[in-house]
Parts: structure tokens; C-alpha cells; sequence
């Protein structure tokens, strides 16, 4: 597994396995297909309503929770709402801590939901924090009035949407750039792109493993989501491979700036 570090000096792998659009029924499989194929990182949310599963997955997988790195999200507005849900989740999950929490979209009180996370972090309840679909006003806004500065930012890229002014952005203050829709949702076209197809039969790797070694190499985790057990062990395997200057030039170049989801403009980071 490789890893990248978090600015508390903490580390988490530079991929995991996306949770979104997964049944609760089906998620308790995938999350234990995708542990046993050594994924060690795991992304749910509130929202995606299998916090519990995912809990379920990681108890029966027998692997030691120390290397295990579990992510979920709040789905709440303001201190006191946002202070529960993030017990309850853990209830839900059965877990004592999650290793990161995510504000999962921008909302009308950053400064009191943010704070509840802060203080779960504080308890050691949360051993990372940060946010999720933010720009780079409302980062700015919240880091004035934060203690303890968004450690990651959870945006939609891939890779005809790069983020190439919010990933320099997010550079600059040492908030790791953390992709979502990598594979662009499987609606995006973008595993049928005959120059990334070029470059996947180069290395004898899939399209999907181009992508996924793109974004890892362009210092973006990524989190991948599927329930086909091939796809699962494929979009970890990517590690073998490394893509030269020309090819990442290459790809790079497919940038369109162009967003899978018809997203409200103040959750479109930063267009170019
Ligand atoms: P994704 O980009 O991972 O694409 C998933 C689609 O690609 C599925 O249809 C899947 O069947 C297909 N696929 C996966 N591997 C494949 C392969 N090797 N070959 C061919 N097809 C393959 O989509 P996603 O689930 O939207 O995003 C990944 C994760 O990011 C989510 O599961 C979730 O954890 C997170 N997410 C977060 C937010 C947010 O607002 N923070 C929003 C969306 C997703």
C-alpha cells in the first residue's frame, strides 16, 4: 500500500474503496471483498446510509484497527446537530473512533458544524478532520475561524475535471486533495478514451487503472467504487506501473474542467 501523510503527521493510504450508491444489503460484501483483496481504506458517509455495514465489514474482516482507515461524513448543519450525528455514527458503525470525518457539502453554518468536529477530534474521537465539496473561499472562511485547520478536501475529479486551480490551492495550505468519482461515476465516458485506452495498452493495464495511477501520481487519493469482484482487485492494482512525463502530459491534456454532476455553481470548485 502506499501512503500519504496528513498534515498531523498521521498517514492514510492514497486509495480506498468508495462506499456512495452501494445498498446497505450489498455493502457488507463489497467492504469485506474489498478488505480481503488489501484495501485498508474505506469511505462512507451519513448520507450513503451504510455506516453500519461498513462497521460490520470491518469487525468480521479480523484485520487490526490500527491499519485500517475509515471515513464517514456528516450530513448536518450547525454545532449540537452535527455533535450527535457524528455519535451516532459511530454507534452506527460500532467503531470507538473514525480515523477521519468529513463536513460532506458546504452549508449556511460552517464555523458551528466545523467546531463539532473539532471537538470530536479533540476527544480523540476523530483522528482527522476536514471537508468535502468546498471551494476555496469557504476553506479560507473556515480556516480563519478554525483551530484546528481542514486537513483534507473530498472534490470531484477525475480526469476530465483535474481541478487544476483548487489543486495548487489546496497544495499551498497543506490540505490534501482527496478525488471523488475518480472513474467519473461510470457516466462520464472517460474508460472508453482511446488515448488513455493507448496508454492502458502500453503498460497491458485497463483504462480504469490508468486513471486511478494518473490521479496517484498527480498526488490526488482516490477512491474507487464497485461491486464486481474483478474491478474491485483491479482498481488496487495499480502500483506496478509508473506513467512517464509524456504520458501524464498526455493526459493531462484530456482536461475538459467538466463536471459528471449538475452541481449548484457555489459546489462547482473553482471553474477555468
Ligand atoms: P467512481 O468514479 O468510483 O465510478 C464508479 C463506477 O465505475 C461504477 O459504475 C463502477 O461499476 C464503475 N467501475 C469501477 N471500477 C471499474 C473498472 N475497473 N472498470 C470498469 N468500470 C469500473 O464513482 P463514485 O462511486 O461516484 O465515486 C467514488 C467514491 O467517492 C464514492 O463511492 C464515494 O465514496 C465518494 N463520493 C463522494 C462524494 C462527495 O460528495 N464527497 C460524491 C460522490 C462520491
Amino acid at each position: 500500500m502506499h501512503y500519504a501523510e496528513l498534515p498531523n503527521g498521521r498517514r492514510m493510504p492514497v486509495i480506498g474503496f468508495g462506499t456512495y450508491r452501494i445498498d446497505p444489503k450489498d455493502t457488507r460484501e463489497a467492504v469485506s471483498q474489498a478488505l480481503s483483496m488489501g484495501y485498508r481504506s474505506i469511505d462512507t458517509a451519513q448520507l450513503y446510509r451504510n455506516e453500519r455495514e461498513v462497521g460490520q465489514a470491518v469487525a468480521a474482516s479480523g484485520i487490526d484497527r490500527a491499519d485500517l482507515f475509515i471515513t464517514s461524513k456528516t450530513m448536518t448543519e450547525g454545532y449540537k446537530p452535527t455533535r450527535e450525528g457524528i455519535e451516532r455514527s459511530l454507534e452506527r458503525a460500532g467503531l470507538d473512533h473514525f480515523d477521519l470525518m468529513l463536513v460532506h457539502w458546504p452549508n449556511s453554518d460552517h464555523a458551528g458544524t466545523y467546531r463539532a468536529l473539532e471537538e470530536a477530534y479533540q476527544a480523540g474521537l476523530l483522528r482527522a478532520i476536514g471537508v468535502s465539496n468546498f471551494n476555496s473561499d469557504q476553506i479560507g472562511e473556515l480556516c480563519e475561524q478554525a483551530d484546528v485547520a481542514p486537513m483534507i478536501d473530498q472534490i470531484e475529479t477525475s480526469v476530465y475535471w483535474q481541478q487544476r486551480k483548487m489543486h495548487p490551492f489546496l497544495q499551498g495550505r497543506h490540505i490534501l486533495h482527496e478525488s471523488w468519482s475518480p472513474l467519473g461515476e461510470g457516466r462520464s465516458r472517460v474508460l472508453e478514451e482511446p488515448a488513455l485506452q493507448a496508454i492502458a495498452d502500453h503498460h497491458h493495464k485497463s483504462v480504469a487503472q490508468v486513471v486511478l495511477r494518473f490521479l496517484t501520481q498527480e498526488d490526488v487519493i482516490v477512491l474507487p467504487r464497485s461491486t464486481n469482484p474483478a474491478h474491485i482487485r483491479e482498481n488496487l492494482d495499480i502500483f506496478d506501473f509508473t506513467l512517464d512525463e509524456a504520458e501524464l502530459d498526455r493526459v493531462r491534456r484530456l482536461d475538459r474542467a467538466e463536471s459528471v454532476e449538475n452541481w449548484p455553481s457555489d459546489m462547482l470548485q473553482e471553474q477555468y
